[in-house]
């Protein structure tokens, strides 16, 4: 299980199906994270909420 390392809420998997990397995204503060599981890597990404 993933949380989020700024509010601590567990992230959800939004892994596409092709994809080589899990995603994963916080519904609180709309963090990314994307894990390299292979590499053992995390990369934190924010993508901006769409804006009406
Ligand atoms: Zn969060």
């Amino acid at each position: 299980m993933i949380k989020c390392p700024f509010c601590n809420q567990i992230m959800e998997d939004e892994t596409p199906e092709d994809s080589f990397t899990d995603l994963f995204r916080c519904g609180a503060c709309q963090a990314q994270q994307a894990v390299y599981w292979e590499y053992g890597e995390r990369l934190l990404t924010f993508e901006p909420e769409p804006e009406e």
